[in-house]
């Protein structure tokens, strides 16, 4: 396993080449999504073939890069739907794909049914706060990705509970800044993918290819000129609380809805200054749907705290255990931003 956090550059650039891998295998999912490939998973949340797809194919690919090395990797699915007798038509058409993208990276030898599960089922560590963990998630926004909207391919690595690298492939999000789109067609011809080692800052580039470009977050001051992202489903951020913050702010700009951690990609560019996530009451957030994202901000120059103002805290295993939500936004806006949000939080609760 990598020693140190200076990734070897073979490293590095595995991942870029891998992040093209997967994202044309799930790419291809989405232009030919049919009904009986969407499936609801005991938590009500869809999972696709193209879910189970990226994860197989992420894992299989890392474990045969890194194969010297332990190896860890916690990650969103599990195969238990596709071991059961109705899950069997899904499993043969998630393992024609995985070997027709392997192909296309050059593996020779075709996966076996068998190997699929063995490689989704490779994503059941506990991770924590000792050794390295990869974390995935293999498509996050799903629901997202079955509008055509945003969503992204989220892959980190956590050394000693601290995450150290993360790359975001995110194929629908335009090379240039959302401010230059209209909201309800925000499409790129490309898709970008950020990429963010700790310490070396975050690069962007082109899914096709361009030369990566670093990347900073906005550097404003004035909430009056800062946009906000939140997401695009109200029932993963309350909707209303968000807009009664931005309000304390004088933010005037509407919030931009999109899915998925491409907002922390697009807030790493400075597309926007503030992406604010308030689930509603019992949710728990999980390490992949933030792991990437926070270094690909953190790394930008920007700041990712629980409403607390805590640091978010990756080494306590598969959840992040955390207070109330979860604010980002440049280092001088932090502190006006998080009196906003606690002030907010307080009138909200005098109110029930
Ligand atoms: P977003 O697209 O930013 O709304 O976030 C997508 C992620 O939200 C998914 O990958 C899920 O893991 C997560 N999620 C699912 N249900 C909820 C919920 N009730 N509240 C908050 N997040 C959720
Ligand atoms: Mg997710």
């Amino acid at each position: 396993m990598i020693k140190n956090l200076l990734l070897p550059r073979k490293l590095v650039l595995l991942l870029l080449a891998s992040a093209n891998t997967w994202n044309s295998c799930v790419q291809k999912v989405q232009k030919a999504l049919l009904q009986s490939d969407v499936h609801a998973k005991s938590d009500k949340s869809p999972v696709t073939v193209a879910d189970y797809g990226s994860q197989a194919v992420v894992s299989f690919v890392l474990q045969k890069e890194l194969s010297s090395s332990p190896f860890s990797l916690v990650a969103e699915e599990d195969s238990g739907d596709l071991r059961k007798e109705d899950g069997q038509e899904t499993l043969q058409r998630i393992t024609k794909l995985v070997n027709e993208t392997l192909a296309n990276g050059g593996t020779a030898s075709p996966l076996s049914d068998q190997d699929v599960l063995a490689a989704i089922d490779s994503g059941k560590s506990e991770g924590g706060s000792l050794g390295q963990h990869w974390v995935l998630d293999p498509i996050d926004g799903t629901k997202g990705f079955l509008r055509g909207d945003q969503y992204a391919i989220a892959l980190g690595l956590l050394d000693e509970g601290k995450v150290v690298l993360g790359v975001l492939a995110c194929p629908n999000l335009p090379l240039q800044s959302l401010a230059c789109h209209d909201q309800h067609t925000i499409q790129g011809k490309a898709g970008c993918l950020f990429f963010a080692q700790v310490g070396t800052g975050t690069y962007m580039q082109s899914l096709d290819g361009s030369e990566p470009r670093k990347v900073h977050v906005s550097s404003t001051e004035n909430p009056e000129e800062a946009s906000f992202f939140e997401s695009y489903e109200a029932a993963h951020s309350m909707h209303d609380l968000t807009s009664l913050i931005a309000k304390k702010l004088g933010v005037k700009a509407p919030p931009v809805r999109i899915d998925s951690q491409a907002k922390y990609g697009a807030l790493s560019r400075g597309d926007g200054a503030i992406y604010m996530r308030f689930p509603h009451r019992g949710y728990r957030e999980k390490i992949w749907d933030h792991a990437a994202g926070s270094v690909v901000v953190t790394e930008a120059g920007g700041v990712v705290t629980d409403a607390a103002g805590k640091p978010l805290d990756f080494s306590r295993g598969r959840y992040l255990d955390l207070d109330t939500g979860i604010i980002v936004t440049n280092q001088k806006l932090m502190p006006t931003l998080l009196n906003a949000v606690q002030e907010s939080l307080k009138e909200k609760a005098s109110s029930l």
